[in-house]
């Protein structure tokens, strides 16, 4: 893949350097031949002027701060020489001028120099801008003078260098399907124009650093054979406050210019941050202004009908104003997770094909080690294990290779917390087994359709993917417990294996509270509070990107009655989620054996498993 930098027009380049010449040349010609601006003013001692005042001799003067010149008669009283004087402090000089009725002001004469007048007028801001630009264009590479607010966007252009395909990618399946749809409207953009569908604008692809976000989006741009402009956020903002808009408009004119074209956002984050959570003091103009005009252009290009597919990544969906995200801009967000097992291998296997493996080299289980890798760091393992060999002067690389190299990755990994340890990993496992055991028998609860201790995403260790079994709607009482049960399922399993409780269950306790939370001050399930909603209906806030749920005004009483019920609702939840897995031990440390063994279960193995979950008896798990 080649990177070719836009030509940037050379002629503001010229111009800069003519600018620079000439004033230059100014400068030396007016300090060594002054007289060539004009004539030099003959200097005259104040006496000899205050003489020549009173002969009558001036016909006019102008007093300035440090200098005065006047021009005095000829012999036929016609305007003759002008000459300059330095000033005294002398409060009389008005009154004498005006008894021999000389004409007097502030400004200079008129003098014979004009040229000089224009020129000092004019060129030391021509200098100023000069040397300026001289030194932009030279901190702004080989680009030149003027080209600050040209976007620096790269642009691959296809067929100039080998290009990236969807071949060159592993472990991300999911994403490659839904980018495959993205291709398909790239090389023929008539057939869905033609049935008036919509093309989508933007894409955000969504997931953790090194998984291969950037990757994935040259490589839709090699599948589609289209012109591909890369740009990184962090870019759109490092100028002076204006720039970074210039920079947006001028890259969506030269793409529009290549339609079919994909631009590519890198770390949208940056300029997309929430404008709500920036806070007063803390907004930041310039990125605000970035911001606004990405989304003008987002708005405006479907009108011009130019196929230009707008893909951006960033690891922090979280922080993104929710602005773009809104139809119509980036309305598909696409996950690009972590590899699980197969996928660590596939990744694996693309990057065995570019170095010397030795027979014993076993890439399966290098992947079985790898939990937790992303695809950068599994690249970097295979270079690690390649280094190794190559020091110890060896022809092929061999597992023990591999071995080393993996510790050596692991360290690095570990310093930035994304490698489970065993114990972490163990405890991830039974917690999952969990949710998913209570889960299977509380009414209400979701179909489990796999049990992961592969991290996902961003905060996430493990996770238990359940599948409604139909749309709902509408969720009964019972259900919306089941469900409650559901989530503290993970913190109770660690309650009763480990004895101890870790940071993990947080966000599940949040999810359970803000659940019951709304039982009892919105559906009006409760029943010491009765059918009383006790939040106002949900208010949209006036820039319409933001929900707030006032809470209607109560009385202290009331308040402590909702936290009551609040707090019976998730601990009756809570004691039966322990009811169950206590019943369900041997089932838990079967699942929770085979997960440490191949990190994610699903299909028929979980479904046999999950069938075996014996029921509790009603009362004993009631009971609180
Ligand atoms: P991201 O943009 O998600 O941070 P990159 O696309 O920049 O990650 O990945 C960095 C490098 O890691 C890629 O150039 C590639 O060599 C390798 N890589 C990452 N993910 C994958 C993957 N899924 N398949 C193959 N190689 C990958
Ligand atoms: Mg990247
Ligand atoms: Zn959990």
């Amino acid at each position: 893949m080649s990177i070719k930098n836009k030509p940037q027009p050379s002629w503001s380049r010229v111009v800069g350097n003519i600018l620079l010449l000439v004033s230059g040349a100014y400068l030396l010609i007016s300090i060594f031949f002054p007289q060539l601006f004009g004539p030099p003013i003959p200097q005259v001692p104040y006496s000899l002027f205050i003489d020549q005042v009173q002969d009558g001799k001036v016909l006019r003067v102008s007093v300035g701060q440090n200098q005065i010149q006047y021009q005095i008669k000829d012999e036929e009283g016609k305007p003759g020489q002008i000459l300059a004087t330095t000033p005294i402090f002398d409060l009389e000089l008005p009154k004498r001028l005006e008894e021999k009725g000389v004409e007097f002001a502030a400004a200079p004469p008129p003098n014979n120099g004009w040229i000089n007048n224009i020129i000092s007028w004019v060129l030391p801001p021509l200098i100023f801008v000069a040397i300026w630009q001289f030194f932009v264009g030279r901190s702004g590479g080989p680009q030149g003078a003027l080209s600050i607010t040209k976007s620096k966007a790269k642009v691959y252009v296809e067929g100039e260098a080998a290009k990236v395909t969807f071949a060159d990618v592993a472990g991300v399946e999911e994403a490659k399907v839904e980018l495959a749809e993205i291709v398909e409207f790239l090389k023929s953009p008539q057939r869905y124009i033609a049935i008036g569908a919509r093309i989508p604008k933007g894409v955000l692809l969504v997931g953790p650093p090194g998984t291969g976000k950037t990757l994935l989006a040259k490589a839709v741009a090699g599948e589609a054979g289209v012109p591909f402009f890369s740009i990184s956020g962090s870019e759109f903002v490092e100028l002076f406050v204006g720039a970074g808009a210039a920079r947006v408009r001028d890259l969506f004119e030269q793409a529009k210019k290549k339609a079919p074209c994909i631009i590519f956002i890198d770390e949208l984050d940056a300029i997309g941050k929430s404008r709500a959570n920036a806070g007063f003091f803390a907004g930041n103009d310039e990125r605000e202004q970035t911001l606004n005009q990405l989304l003008t252009e987002m708005d405006g290009f479907s009108v011009s009908g130019a196929t230009v597919i707008v893909l951006a990544a960033t690891n922090r969906p979280e922080i993104l104003d929710p602005a773009l995200l809104r139809p119509g801009r980036f309305d598909r967000q696409v996950l690009v997770d972590r590899p699980d097992l197969a996928g660590r291998l596939a990744i694996l296997e693309i990057y065995a094909r570019k170095v010397k493996l030795g027979p014993d080299v076993d890439l399966k289980a290098i992947a079985t080690r790898t939990p937790g890798f992303a695809g950068a760091d599994l690249a970097n393992l295979v270079n690690e294990a390649a280094l190794l060999a190559a020091r110890a002067h060896r022809e092929t690389i061999s597992q023990a290779d591999f071995t080393e190299a993996i510790e050596r990755v692991v360290a690095g990994l570990e310093k930035k917390s994304r490698v489970l340890s065993d114990k972490e990993k163990k405890i991830v496992a039974y917690h999952e087994v969990g949710h998913a055991l209570v889960g299977a028998l509380m009414p209400g609860g979701t179909k489990v359709a796999k049990i992961s201790i592969v991290p996902r995403g961003m905060a996430a260790l493990g996770y238990t993917l359940q599948l409604p079994t139909e749309d709902r709607f509408l969720m009964e009482e019972k259900e919306i417990r089941g469900q409650i049960a559901t989530l503290l399922g993970g913190r109770a399993a660690e309650e009763i294996v480990f004895g101890s409780i870790t940071t993990g269950a947080a966000n599940d306790l949040q999810r359970a509270t803000d659940l019951a939370e709304r039982m009892v001050t919105t559906y009006g399930m409760s029943k010491v509070l009765g059918p009383l909603a006790y939040e106002k209906g949900s208010q949209t806030n006036f820039l319409g990107d933001g929900v707030m749920n006032p809470r209607r005004v109560v009385s202290d009483a009331t308040a402590k009655a909702i936290d009551e019920e609040v707090k019976e609702i998730v601990e009756t939840a809570h004691q039966q989620a322990l009811a169950i897995l206590n019943k369900n031990r041997d089932l838990m440390e079967k699942i929770a054996t085979r997960i440490l063994e191949t990190e994610v279960i699903e299909g028929e193995e979980l479904q046999n498993f999950l069938s075996q979950v014996q029921p509790v008896d009603e009362k004993v798990a009631v009971a609180v």
